[in-house]
């Protein structure tokens, strides 16, 4: 199977072929007829499926074909995504597929100048990949009218829901062209996605690459039982193995990765942060740094990592786990990218045994040990609580306050090394690893 052969126009294939993109992903080989055929599209693939393409040619397709130009401040797509990197990447993404025809791509997201997206927005654009917020600016200011636009995609729905945008997203569905084409497309099938999906999408055909909630499979895991004041330097000791590779490492706040990210950069590590406190700028260079392979190692928060295609991450580390569990398989999503391996090492404090059983749960799998002792749950014991707020809790080497816990003293805080030892098998103590 190959791109002309889902029908899209011969000079559409040639520009990917120009691009070394010559066969389709099972994602594009899924969706491509039934979005050329104007169905509405339900598509469960994760990031680095190819899924961009999956949406993005379709509506260059349709289009090229009608060869309509838009009206001033009128776009006839709309691409709505949860995060800035990941807005700029669909847009970049779609500005390379749409080389060398007339159409036009608009990039409108926050934290840049809105003056500059209102002025390329005053002569209409055919593809306008927004941020809910910043569309939402423009639309007050009358910037730009969504009333002819008859394409619209949902990227990463499901994390628009995690980050409170459904208000947005209400305000904007009455605004669209009644008679148009829409297509989600989500990691995972969260229930909230039901009222999503029902207010979006008319009898839409359902696509899916991976079981949601379930890890690719070329991804190596593994979880390392550690307390937490411990994690610092067994983090160190694991990156500083494979040097030149590069690593991402997922902390709970913004603190606590700006602290962590500190203490790397001192100990001789090419490291770099994004997280919400960075500006947009700081977090496109380290970004970019990163990229280029100029930095090794990003220490990220959710929100800023969400969705990123960044090849030859090799390592996802995180530092702390995620309160959610889907967020998991979004993280170690980061590596194993187009066929390559990658490795996700989890390192797992007492108090996040709830989250580490949440995740094997929603993976159906158990994820193997490569040291420590599986902690005990306590009688009583929730999950830690979520780190949004960038305050002082987790994320950052050392010792957290309120928790009694000594390096070098198995076990620490709250938590018993439990009896079962899991599969995989390493024999390094906790206390080792605080060394
Ligand atoms: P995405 O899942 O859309 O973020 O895509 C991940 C990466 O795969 C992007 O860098 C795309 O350019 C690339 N890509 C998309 N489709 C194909 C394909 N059919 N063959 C090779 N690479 C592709």
């Amino acid at each position: 199977m190959d791109f002309d052969m889902l029908g899209l126009a011969p000079r559409l294939v040639n520009v990917l072929k120009e691009q070394g993109i010559t066969d389709p992903t099972p994602i594009q080989t899924q969706a491509i007829p039934h979005a050329m055929n104007g169905r509405d599209v339900m598509g469960l693939a994760q990031t680095g499926s190819g899924k961009t393409a999956a949406f993005g040619l379709p509506m260059i397709h349709a289009l090229l074909k009608a060869g309509v130009k838009p009206n001033p401040k009128t776009s006839r797509g709309l691409i709505l995504a949860p995060t800035r990197e990941l807005a700029k990447q669909i847009a970049d993404n779609l500005t390379a597929y749409t080389k060398g025809t007339h159409l036009k791509v608009a990039l409108v997201v926050g934290g840049a100048g809105i003056v500059a997206q209102t002025k390329r927005l005053a002569g209409g654009v055919d593809l306008l990949v927004a941020t809910p917020g910043r569309l939402i600016d423009l639309l007050d200011r009358r910037a730009v009218r969504l009333d002819e636009t008859i394409y619209l995609v949902l990227d990463e729905a499901d994390q628009m829901l995690d980050m409170g945008f459904i208000h947005a997203l209400r305000r904007i569905a009455p605004l669209l062209a009644k008679d148009r084409q829409t297509m989600m497309f989500s990691a995972t099938m969260p229930k909230l996605m039901g009222e999503l999906a029902g207010t979006y999408l008319t009898d839409a055909v359902r696509v899916q690459v991976n079981p949601p909630g379930q890890a690719v499979k070329k991804i190596n895991q593994s979880v390392h039982f550690v307390a937490q004041a411990a994690k610092t330097d067994l983090l160190i000791e694991l990156l500083d193995k494979h040097r030149d590779e590069l690593a991402i490492v997922f902390g709970r706040t913004k603190h606590g990765c700006e602290k962590l990210y500190k203490v790397l950069e001192k100990k001789g590590f090419a490291a770099a942060s994004i997280h919400g406190n960075k500006s947009q700028g700081q977090r496109q260079r380290a970004l970019e740094a990163f990229k280029a392979g100029k930095t090794r190692v990003l220490v990220a928060t959710d929100v800023a990592a969400r969705g990123l295609d960044i090849p030859d991450v090799r390592f996802v580390y995180n530092y702390d786990l995620p309160n959610v569990a889907e967020n998991y398989v979004h993280r170690i999503g980061r590596t194993a990218r187009a066929g390559a391996d990658g490795s996700a090492v989890a390192l797992v404090a007492p108090d996040e045994m709830i989250e580490l059983k949440d995740i094997e749960k929603a993976m159906k799998d158990t994820i193997p040990v490569a040291s420590g002792r599986e902690w005990e749950i306590q009688p009583g014991q929730k999950k830690r609580p979520n780190g949004g707020g960038g305050g002082r809790r987790g994320g950052g080497g050392g010792q957290r306050s309120g928790a009694p816990r000594a390096a070098g003293k198995p076990g620490g805080g709250q938590g018993k090394p439990g009896g079962r030892r899991r599969g995989g098998g390493g024999n390094r103590s906790r206390g080792q690893s605080a060394a």
